[in-house]
């Protein structure tokens, strides 16, 4: 996992919020000189739902693409088709957010219940285990979380 510390763009982004730390298309930003191991297992998460998202996203960029070229419809219109697997992580991470703040109408609780975050915070505890005993986001298990309670 790539971190970049003491990070410019850490500050940009996290400016009106209250934490320091970010993962932007699987790679981590932070404001701080150093990560937890806490912090490193909680990002560690969001860059293997982002990869699973983006291979996903180009799975469907691809199967459009194709579906045109079937109509034989095709331009440079299609190079647009690359923002699916980039921005799917994060358009899902906002929608989500967005209902959950209806539902709660309590912008922490809505955070905390995003099933990418319900994860990584289940996850971010799991460097205090041997490593043979560690759990890890994999493929598609942030899915789980949908079931858990409201
Ligand atoms: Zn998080």
């Amino acid at each position: 996992m790539k971190v970049y510390y003491n990070s410019k763009i850490a500050k940009v982004v996290t400016f009106l919020a209250d934490f320091a730390t970010v993962m932007l298309f699987g790679v981590v930003f932070t404001e701080e000189k150093k990560l937890s191991e806490r912090d490193k297992f909680h990002e560690a998460s969001h860059v293997e739902q982002y990869e699973t998202l983006f291979g996903s996203g180009l799975a469907l960029a691809v199967g459009i693409m194709f579906t045109c070229f079937t109509f034989d419809c095709y331009g440079w219109w299609m190079l647009a088709l690359i923002a699916i697997p980039v921005f799917l992580f994060y358009v899902w991470y906002l929608v989500e957010f967005l209902i959950r703040l209806i539902m709660y109408r309590d912008a922490d609780k809505a955070y905390r219940m995003i099933a990418f975050e319900q994860e990584a915070y289940t996850l971010q505890d799991e460097y205090l285990k041997p490593c043979s005993e560690r759990r890890y986001a994999s493929s598609f298990s942030f899915l789980k979380y949908y079931n858990t309670n409201t």
